[in-house]
């Protein structure tokens, strides 16, 4: 068997392992791993299996954003369409510069048309900057030609650079929840949606949350959000993950039974009460956080929204009859 087949053979199998749907985005992040072609991505792959021992849509989507995003697929249509914003604005500055135009012109034409190869997605980034160097090469070589077209030039590097960090970040943030640092609810939907068996939901809210802010102030409340965060990240194991599913509340999805998932939010509840926070600017030590927890069972994809309705009910339980519980009871 020839090593690329069998390098295509394994990718498949991780595809199908991890039950992630065959997108240009998983197909390379698997074939990357198999190939060993990025030791980082695969430090970061075994790190994440080790953690939940699978990986979801999700999980995929900020490992391809971080380690493969920049080289192939990413986003090659927005800055295609910003580079030939660019180049317009290039040229027509050239033009008001008039010096040796037909030539540069010409010469900035050749080039522009190999950048329009990022249309189809087969020029990676690496390139395209080439491209921009040489740009800013062949500036410097044309004899009087205009300064002000070569700053243009170099600033047009540093623009390519910038968009694609910006493009990086706002993809990260649009799955990632900014004070907490965990999963946001847009990837809790994806990750459900993605989940095709049986799977436990436990839907945890801080109690009296609202009174904690009143009392202590919201950059007070912030820390409790992180500090419960934390917890969070503490308990996940065994393939459990756990989102920041709105405000003050919180989700964690649990490849396990009901009774199961119950025993787990029940330590997580426990954990949640060690929650302590000092206020630096009177010492003053704010604990005695409790949470209330709803526990379901059900399916994801399509009975995803029965199952967080069920959960739901739960938690509304543990408010009604007191908080600070786990609902239903004890099985
Ligand atoms: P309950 O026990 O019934 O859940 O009472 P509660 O006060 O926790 O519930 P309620 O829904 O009335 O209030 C939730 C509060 O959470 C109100 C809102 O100000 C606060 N909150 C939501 N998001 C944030 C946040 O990001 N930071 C801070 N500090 N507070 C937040
Ligand atoms: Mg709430
Ligand atoms: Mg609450």
């Amino acid at each position: 068997m020839s090593p690329v087949y069998d390098i295509f053979k394994k990718t498949l199998g991780l595809l199908s392992k991890y039950k992630l749907p065959p997108t240009p985005e998983h197909y390379s992040l698997w074939y990357v791993y198999v190939s060993e072609e990025n030791p980082e991505l695969n430090a970061a792959v075994d790190k994440t299996l080790g953690k939940a021992d699978q990986i979801g849509p999700s999980s995929a989507a900020l490992l391809y954003q971080a380690h493969l995003a920049d080289s192939r697929w990413r986003d090659s249509q927005a800055l295609g369409a910003s580079l030939s914003a660019l180049s317009q604005e290039l040229v027509s500055t050239l033009h008001d510069t008039r010096q040796d135009a037909a030539q540069f012109q010409q010469i900035l034409s050749d080039r522009f048309n190999r950048l329009s190869g990022i249309q189809d997605g087969n020029v990676s980034l690496e390139m395209l900057l080439d491209e921009v160097r040489n740009l800013v090469k062949d500036a410097h070589l044309m004899e009087g030609s205009a300064e002000h077209l070569q700053d243009r030039l170099q600033n047009a590097e540093g623009e390519v650079n910038r968009l694609r960090e910006a493009l990086a970040k706002s993809q990260e943030e649009a799955l990632v929840d900014v004070l907490t640092g965990l999963r946001n609810r847009r990837a809790f939907d994806m990750e459900l949606a993605s989940i095709q068996g049986p799977v436990s939901l436990i839907l945890l809210d801080l109690d009296h949350f609202k009174q904690v802010n009143d009392s202590f102030g919201h950059l007070l409340g912030d820390q409790v959000l992180k500090a419960t965060a934390k917890q969070l990240n503490s308990f996940i194991r065994d393939g459990a993950q756990a989102f920041r599913y709105g405000g003050e509340e919180f989700a964690v999805l649990v490849p396990e039974s009901l009774s199961v998932a119950r025993r787990r939010a029940e330590s997580l509840r426990m954990l949640v009460s060690k929650v302590m926070v000092t206020d630096r600017r009177t010492d003053q030590k704010i604990g005695n956080i409790t949470a209330s927890l709803g526990v379901a069972e059900g399916k994801g994809g399509s009975q995803a929204e029965q199952l967080v309705e069920k959960a739901d009910q739960q938690l509304y339980e543990a408010k009604r009859l007191g908080r600070n519980r786990v609902m239903p009871m004890a099985l």
